[in-house]
């Protein structure tokens, strides 16, 4: 049987907003976040991205809505939020997963020496920058309602040796679960949870197909002998986004098949 607090958290099911919700791990979540009924609100860079996910997901009920953006760009994010609170009211459940991991050119040269200014300074702004920018920015609504959850995606990356990932994925990953820390201790008193997941490989566009020769030599890494799903890691973040997680905050959460590094 419920107990009555969970009956009210069932009734007024917070409104979550998915960054790089279009494909992969960020639809995974979409699409739980979906199953268990919070109204959803995703960004992604591309439209036709964003298109395609919306016609996946076919949904009919006012309980998805999505748009094209780059979360580097603030103005972009606070129009945004600016829609979905007039739509739905206020944004409690963040999860920022939008993120990028440039491919190694050059087998043969190290990876420090090909990453150039430019391209350090593009990762950093995606994958630590966004997600900075919109916690300074949904954190006062949730601060005034007393209740938050946030979910930073972080990486496998972030935590040990990275095997296959740049210096500049590794230190994005790797201030994430700082930043992780930081803003829990700041929101703690405020009913606020922030929380890391770190993924280890999850099959998908960023990732590439499994028969890739990076996949491969990843695979006989992963102590469970198989990739993971974007659904297992959904599973992850619905459990941290609900009101059963409270106790939990400040972590970094490892889901990667008992791989760790080196
Ligand atoms: P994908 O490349 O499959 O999807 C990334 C999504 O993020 C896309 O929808 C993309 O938009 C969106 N995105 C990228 N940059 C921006 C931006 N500047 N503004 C808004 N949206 C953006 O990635 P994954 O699903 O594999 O990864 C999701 C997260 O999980 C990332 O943070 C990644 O670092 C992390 N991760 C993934 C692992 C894996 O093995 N897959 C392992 C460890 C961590 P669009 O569709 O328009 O291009």
């Amino acid at each position: 049987m419920l107990e009555a607090g969970e009956l009210v958290a069932h009734a007024v099911r917070p409104i979550a907003l998915v960054t790089g919700g279009a494909r992969g791990i960020g639809l995974g979540i979409v699409r739980r976040f979906l199953a268990d009924g919070y109204r959803v609100a995703f960004v992604a860079t591309r439209a036709e991205h964003v298109n395609k996910a919306l016609d996946y997901l076919s949904w009919s009920e006012n309980r998805l809505y999505a748009e094209r953006l780059d979360v580097t760009q603030a103005d972009e994010v606070r129009g945004f939020v600016d829609r979905v609170r007039l739509l739905w009211g206020e944004i409690g459940i963040l999860v920022n997963n939008a993120g990028i991991s440039p491919k190694r050119v050059d087998q043969d040269t190290p990876w420090l020496s090909q990453t150039s200014i430019e391209e350090w300074a593009r990762v950093i702004d995606v994958n630590l920058n966004g997600p900075f920018t919109l916690i300074r920015l949904l954190a006062p609504a949730m601060i005034t309602k007393g209740y938050g959850r946030i979910i930073n995606i972080g990486s496998v990356a972030g935590r040990a040796m990275p095997m296959i990932a740049g210096p500049h994925y590794a230190a994005s990953k790797a201030g994430l679960v700082g930043l992780t820390r930081a803003a829990a201790r700041d929101l703690a008193p405020h009913g606020i949870t922030v929380n890391c997941i770190a993924p280890g490989r999850v099959l998908s566009d960023l990732t590439g197909p499994p028969e890739a020769s990076v996949n491969r030599s990843a695979l006989s890494r992963i102590p469970v002998g198989r990739f993971g799903t974007a659904e297992e890691v959904a599973h992850l973040a619905a459990f941290l986004a609900s009101s059963k997680a409270g106790f939990i905050t400040g972590a970094t959460i490892d889901i990667t098949g008992g791989e760790f590094g080196a």
